[in-house]
């Protein structure tokens, strides 16, 4: 008998460590989730993604039921739990999934090694990356700095080395130690709001979710996927993020939609999230401070009062207030949003992207340290981004070109509903007469932009300036 020990990867078909546990055990496997709390109430901690996972619990613990099997959960710090279990149960080991974070690391490794000590079986696979740690480096055996090297070295070794989809093991109805209940989300965390956002959670909704996308979505991704308005992009992130959908069941079912420009940038997606895991993975720093260090000089003002606009979505830049209130909403947020956003709060309203990665983790069902890092130091140009600090995203040409009838703007930002066209990203140059006919007045109902564009973009290019001068 081994025990199973689930963490980001809260499903059963296509589950490395959980079918080694079946093979290893004739499928007498004890399937085991603990809530640990350093993450639970860490520095990244979020009621809507906490949420998640616990509608994910209970979705993983119906499909565990129907095979006469149930989840058996755990409160408290990893080692001594996995311990008392094993003591109960008299399970001969724990296998685990690899997951790449900083704090991940230090954990399981020392848990591998007491457990080992201990005399039991301590084993973890690769399973929430396509290849994860040194199976993409340079000729040198270095790690990839930049994006696009790294994707052409992950493409050539998925040719030769193409992933594969597994089944759900079979797993045998055996005797199972007790389990806690299912908390409720305020158990977690005290502090919860009473409502947070919700997302249809559980494998068979992100199989369906996977199936839809390429069934309808996946054929015009590479050009729907910039359009805020648009339904063009997977909304998989969650389920990715918690292992509900294995990247291999994504690669799998984008090769074997019709070949096309859609499936090729969409795989190029999730070539991103592996490179964001093995730059975190490689440098560890990042999650602290900028990948490339020179830019922890800069001098950022961070005014909490502009701050606090660009939170609430208040900003007088209606592609960034939209954007803000749908992360506000629906816990989660267009890609082209995201870095239009991170743009705006660092070169317009120069903030510390920590700030900004912060409270993203804080709101975002898919808030994932590596991903959202990578995304934080891409668009503040600290990080692994190959073009300069000095691009710097103009929020009312975005909002031209990315959401051209003001659609999205019109859906989360209802004051501006009924703005023409022509001046739905630039409202405050609406006439006052128009103002009227629209029902909003600019600066009342609506904020007049809270920085102007021209003059933040020019102190922000000073800032970087300032900063890598001393270099
Ligand atoms: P799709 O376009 O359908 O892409 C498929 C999958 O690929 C996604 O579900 C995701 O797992 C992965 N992916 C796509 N783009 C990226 C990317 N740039 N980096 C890494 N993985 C990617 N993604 C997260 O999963 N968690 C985060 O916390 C996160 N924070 C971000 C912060 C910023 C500032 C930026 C600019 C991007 C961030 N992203 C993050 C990446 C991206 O915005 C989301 O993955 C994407 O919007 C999710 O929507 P989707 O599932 O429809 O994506």
């Amino acid at each position: 008998m081994l025990i199973h020990w689930f963490r980001r990867d809260l499903r059963l078909r296509d589950n490395t460590a959980l079918r080694a546990a079946a093979a290893q055990s004739g499928g007498a496997v004890i399937p085991v989730f603990i809530f640990d709390d350093a993450i639970i109430r860490g520095r990244f901690a979020s009621p809507a993604r906490t949420q998640f996972l616990l509608d994910s619990l209970a979705a993983l613990d119906a499909e565990l039921r129907e095979l006469g099997l149930r989840l058996v959960l755990r409160r408290g710090e990893p080692l001594p739990t996995l311990m008392a279990l094993l003591r109960e149960s008299g399970a001969r080991g724990v296998t685990w999934n690899r997951d790449y974070t900083p704090y991940a690391i230090q954990r399981d490794s020392a848990i591998k090694r007491e457990l080992r000590a201990a005399g039991y079986l301590a084993e973890s696979y690769k399973d929430a990356v396509i290849f994860e740690m040194n199976e993409v480096v340079t000729a040198a055996g270095q790690p990839y700095t930049v994006y696009t090297p790294y994707a052409k070295r992950w493409r050539a070794r998925l040719e030769s080395e193409p992933v594969q989809v597994q089944g759900m093991p079979a797993l045998a109805a055996i005797p199972l130690p007790a389990s806690d209940q299912l908390p409720a989300l305020n158990e977690l965390l005290p502090d919860a709001p009473a409502r947070v956002p919700r997302f249809a959670a559980g494998e068979t909704a992100a199989l369906a979710a996977l199936e839809h996308f390429i069934q309808h979505t996946i054929a015009n991704y590479a050009t729907a996927r910039d359009l805020m308005a648009a339904a063009g992009t997977s909304r998989l992130s969650p389920y990715l993020r918690f292992g509900v959908l294995s990247p291999r069941q994504c690669v799998v079912a984008a090769r074997a939609a019709p070949p096309g420009p859609g499936s090729e940038s969409w795989i190029g997606e999730l070539i991103w999230r592996d490179f964001y895991v093995q730059v975190l993975y490689h440098f560890p720093h990042a999650l602290r401070g900028s990948f490339k260090p020179v830019y922890d000089q800069i001098a950022w003002p961070n005014d909490p009062d502009l701050f606090a606009a660009w939170k609430e979505g208040q900003t007088g830049y209606p592609i960034v207030d939209a954007a803000m209130r749908q992360l506000q909403q629906e816990g989660w947020m267009h890609n082209r949003a995201r870095m239009i956003v991170a743009s705006f709060l660092t070169k317009d309203l120069l903030i510390d992207w920590r700030w900004g990665e912060r409270h993203f983790m804080h709101l975002l069902i898919d808030g994932d340290p590596a991903a959202n890092n990578g995304g934080w130091q891409w668009a503040a140009g600290t990080g692994t981004d190959a073009q300069p600090y000095f691009r710097i995203f103009n929020p009312v040409s975005q909002g031209q070109k990315f959401d051209p009838d003001g659609a999205y703007v019109r859906r989360y930002v209802p004051e501006l509903a009924r703005v023409p066209a022509r001046f739905i990203h630039e409202p405050h140059k609406l006439p006052a007469a128009d103002q009227i006919r629209a029902g909003v007045r600019i600066g009342s109902d609506y904020p007049a932009p809270i920085v102007d564009h021209a003059t933040q973009r020019m102190r922000a290019l000073e800032l970087y300036r300032a900063a890598t001068r001393h270099d």
